[in-house]
This record gives structure tokens, C-alpha cells and sequence, in this order.
């Protein structure tokens, strides 16, 4: 089969370890043909995703903390002098603060919230803002989001406040990129054991509910996760916007037992 995204220029966000769903999403792309720059967040990740990077024959690795609007400039120009367009962005980048994922919502502090949505839900306003104009011929960017968005699941709390902000956005940024033919859309996954979700507490209990429970009565694998992103980026994708696609072993239908979780 030919390859998907050959002669595509990809940049993936949000690569921390080889457990990161962005990893997935990365590998899938270099194995349907994408070029693709990878960002981290700073110093501390630069070696590891600097080795992803040759291990995945990235054309570039480029620094870019998306809460500083400088290092979302210089990831811009960095990539307008690398790639003549380019034709998909993933984010995949989340934080909120440990105890906010561990105590009542009722408990958030000002500087958490505000903190939750800047990193999980403005990020991929700013990231889209900057990078549309570099997407000439139209394009894709694809976001990551959880059920807790929509359902209360217990400790996920103010991220899923911040997922619901960013599904919001994905609609709002659909209709404003769609005169561009780019494309926004979210994946909603099922749980999966990343960096990130090992911070909600009983996250475990979380997994094991889920493959009680969901349709395929198994968790999600993150590349599954990765072969729906590369549908997104491809043109096969192409009448596909404003979406949240769930792929989590079909969980999201379920009511008795699904929301007890
Ligand atoms: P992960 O490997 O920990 O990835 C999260 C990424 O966000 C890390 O690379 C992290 O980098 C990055 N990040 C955080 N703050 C950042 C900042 N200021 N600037 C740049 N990057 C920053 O975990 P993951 O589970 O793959 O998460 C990826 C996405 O999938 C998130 O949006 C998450 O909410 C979503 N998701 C996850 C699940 C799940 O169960 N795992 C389910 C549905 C959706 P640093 O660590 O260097 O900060």
C-alpha cells in the first residue's frame, strides 16, 4: 500500500518518552512518510527527543515550551526556513497541577485552573495561530482530548474543564481555518499509561474499569490512536473537521458501569 502521508511536512508536540501518545502518532507518521519536526519542552528533554528524532529521521527537533509566545515565534521561523508548507500539526500537550488531580474540584486554586487551561487549551490556539499561515495549501491540526471533558470521572477535575475548553476551541478554530481547507479536529482516547496520566490518582482503577466495561472489553492502544491521527493528516481525511473522534475501544457509549468510572 502506498504510503499516506509521503511528501507531507508533520509537526508533532508533545513527544516526552516512548510511552507518550505523541511518540506513536510520530512513529505512524515516518512509516507513511512524513517529514516531520518534533518539538520539547526544554532542556530536560532535549537529549531524549534529540534520539527520537534520529531514530524517527526527523528533519528537525526544535525546542518550544508553548507557554512562552517567544519560543512559539521561533518554533514558526524555524520551521518557514525548513519546509517549504506544512501540512499537519499534532498537539498532544497537557499539564495541570498534581494535587488539583488528587482532591475535589471544589478545591482548584485560581492559579491551578488558570494554569490547567493556558498549557491544555490556549496552547493550541496560540500553536494554530502561529502556524496556519506556513499550511498555504490547507491542512490538518489535530488535538488530544479525554472523555472527562464531557463526563465528570472522579480526580480527573480541572483538566477535564480544560478538555472542554479545548473541544470548544477545535470547533471554534474549525470555522475559522476552514476557509483555509485547514482542518481542526480532536482524538478522544481512551486511557491509556503515559507520564501524564500516571498524575491522576487512581488511574489504574481507571484501565481496569475500562477493559471490564468498553465494547472491545480491552484498553486503547496508543497506535490506534496513531493510525487515526495519520486519517486525519492524510487526505483521506479531507472532509473531516471540527470532529472529536473517539477511539477508546468504543467506551464512550456506555452509561451504567461507563459513568460510574
Ligand atoms: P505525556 O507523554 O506525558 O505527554 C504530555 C506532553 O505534554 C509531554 O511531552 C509534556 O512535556 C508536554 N507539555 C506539558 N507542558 C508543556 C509545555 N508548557 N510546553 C510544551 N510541552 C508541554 O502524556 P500523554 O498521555 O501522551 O498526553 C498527550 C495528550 O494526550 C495530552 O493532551 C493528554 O491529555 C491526552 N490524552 C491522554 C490520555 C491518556 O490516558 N494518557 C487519554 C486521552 C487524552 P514535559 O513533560 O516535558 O512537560
Amino acid at each position: 500500500m502506498s504510503q499516506l502521508l509521503a511528501g507531507k511536512h508533520a509537526v508533532v508536540l508533545g513527544v516526552l518518552n516512548k510511552w507518550s501518545i505523541a511518540y506513536a502518532i510520530a512513529s505512524a507518521f515516518t512509516r507513511e512518510g512524513a517529514s516531520l519536526f518534533l518539538t520539547y519542552q526544554n532542556e530536560k528533554q532535549k537529549q531524549t527527543v534529540e534520539e527520537f528524532g534520529s531514530e524517527l529521521k526527523a528533519a528537525a527537533v526544535i525546542q518550544c515550551d508553548v507557554t512562552k509566545q517567544e519560543d512559539i515565534a521561533r518554533l514558526t521561523g524555524e520551521l518557514r526556513n525548513a519546509a517549504p508548507v506544512i501540512d499537519a500539526v499534532v498537539h498532544s500537550i497537557a499539564f495541570a497541577n498534581k494535587e488539583d488531580l488528587s482532591r475535589p474540584y471544589l478545591e482548584t486554586s485560581r492559579d491551578g485552573y488558570l494554569l490547567a487551561q493556558e498549557v491544555s487549551a490556549y496552547s493550541l490556539v496560540s500553536v494554530a495561530r502561529a502556524l496556519a499561515p506556513l499550511m498555504a495549501k490547507g491542512g490538518s491540526i489535530t488535538t488530544l482530548t479525554y472523555l472527562g471533558s464531557s463526563r465528570v470521572l472522579p480526580n480527573y477535575n480541572v483538566m477535564g474543564v480544560a478538555k472542554a475548553a479545548l473541544e470548544a476551541s477545535v470547533r471554534y478554530l474549525a470555522h475559522d481555518l476552514g476557509p483555509s481547507n485547514i482542518r481542526v479536529n480532536a482524538i478522544s482516547a481512551g486511557p491509556i499509561k503515559t507520564a501524564s496520566a500516571r498524575g491522576i490518582k487512581d488511574f489504574s482503577k481507571i484501565l481496569d474499569g475500562v477493559a471490564a466495561t468498553a465494547p472491545l472489553r480491552r484498553n486503547t492502544d496508543p497506535a490506534e490512536v496513531a493510525d487515526t491521527a495519520v486519517f486525519l493528516a492524510s487526505d483521506l481525511g479531507r472532509g473531516v473537521t471540527g470532529n472529536v473522534v473517539f477511539v477508546d475501544a468504543g467506551f464512550q457509549i456506555m452509561g451504567i458501569g461507563g459513568t460510574a468510572l
